[in-house]
């Protein structure tokens, strides 16, 4: 027995010096990653088996053959251990790397959604209750000039047309949130898409006296679904519409490289703050120049156009365009702003 307990003792010292060692190595990476950790952890606990071994057959008066014979053997389990916990580390780490970002990206919806709710109960709100007012004041017959009336009337239909496009915007951005998006691809002529587009924001842009152009031709051919590549061109280059002062201009530009398609909308809106660039595709996110309407025509609904100004025209953007397998993204020109694009080539897919 006292045998026993000095060979553990003997065992114990060096295990405990390696163990210790390990211990600060860890500490001092533990800005490191989760590979870096589990393959430290190993080496500490292969290396301090192989030291207790070692300095036991060192303390047992081996020869010298039976002494490398033992520690030949404890290297070749080392090695092993080490291979082996190696590669099964690496797809450990891997997959508690992909566990928090699927918890991040689990995170990051449910604030959206919670956000989604709050915006639309606020959104709502406030038109329904104006409605209610003035369906109040004409059953009450409180207005009853006739000019009044009939304006009360004007108002009571954009309303009613701007909630029916919010709630429609709301189910189309659900539907691309549910993947429940089904999308029948084609070889789609860009430039047709773009006209049609042109011509329904050219009532605009003539109120709002923007210069809207656009090439007659060079329009390359895309792999998209056709309405709804039409809803990114149209809530694109009606945005730029909106947002750009009167005497502005936005322009709409495309051309192929060799893997994928772009389009350009960009326009002389005086540029999107910094700070607001990285958030405009968010879901209910609305700039500051969302809340300045048009001055010529005295907002945006009064103008008749066909968006929502709900904070989602973005959102569905990038929304429907990922859904083709493509990226949209946005910068800042001189003077104003550019969105960009990317589409998959027909032939690509
Ligand atoms: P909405 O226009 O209804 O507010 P969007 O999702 O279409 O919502 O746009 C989000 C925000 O991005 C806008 O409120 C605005 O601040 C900014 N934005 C979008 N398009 C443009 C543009 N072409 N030029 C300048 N700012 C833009």
């Amino acid at each position: 027995m006292g045998d026993l307990a000095l060979i553990f003792a003997f065992a114990l010292g060096p295990a405990l010096c390696v163990g210790a060692a390990g211990a600060l190595t860890l500490r001092l990476l533990r800005e490191r990653s989760v590979t870096v950790h589990i393959v430290t952890l190993l080496v500490v606990t292969v290396t301090a088996m192989v030291a207790a071994v070692a300095m036991v057959a060192d303390q047992m008066f081996l020869s010298p053959h039976d002494r490398n014979v033992v520690l030949i053997t404890v290297a070749a389990a080392a090695l092993v251990s080490l291979t082996v916990g190696w590669l099964f580390g690496r797809r450990l780490a891997a997959a508690a790397v992909w566990a928090d970002q699927a918890r991040q990206r689990e995170r990051q919806i449910e604030q959206g959604r919670r956000d989604l709710v709050a915006w639309v109960s606020h959104d709502l709100r406030t038109p329904l209750a104006g409605l209610r007012a003035m369906a109040e004041a004409l059953e009450d017959r409180v207005v009853n000039d006739p000019a009044s009336v009939s304006e009360y009337h004007r108002r009571i239909r954009v309303e009613t047309d701007r909630m029916t496009r919010l709630v429609d915007d709301l189910f189309e951005l659900s539907r691309i949130n549910a993947g429940a998006l089904r999308l029948t691809l084609s070889a789609v002529p860009l430039g047709d898409v773009v006209s049609d587009a042109v011509a329904s924001a050219a009532p605009l842009a003539a109120a709002c006296r923007v210069r809207l152009l656009a090439p007659d031709s060079g329009w390359p051919t895309v792999l998209a679904s056709e309405p709804e590549l039409a809803r990114v061109v149209g809530n694109l280059l009606l945005n730029a519409v909106r947002y750009t002062p009167s005497e502005g201009t936005v322009r709409v530009e495309a051309g192929a490289d060799t893997d994928c398609a772009w389009l350009a909308v960009a326009d002389t809106c005086g540029g999107i703050p910094e700070e607001d660039l990285p958030r405009v595709f968010e879901v209910a996110f609305r700039g500051e120049r969302a809340r300045t309407p048009c001055p010529s025509t005295g907002g945006p609904a009064s103008a008749g156009e066909p968006t929502s100004s709900g904070g989602l025209g973005l959102a569905i953007v990038r929304g429907l365009v990922e859904a083709h397998g493509g990226r949209v993204q946005v910068r800042n020109t001189t003077g104003g702003c550019r969105f960009e694009v990317r589409l998959p080539l027909p032939g690509t897919a």
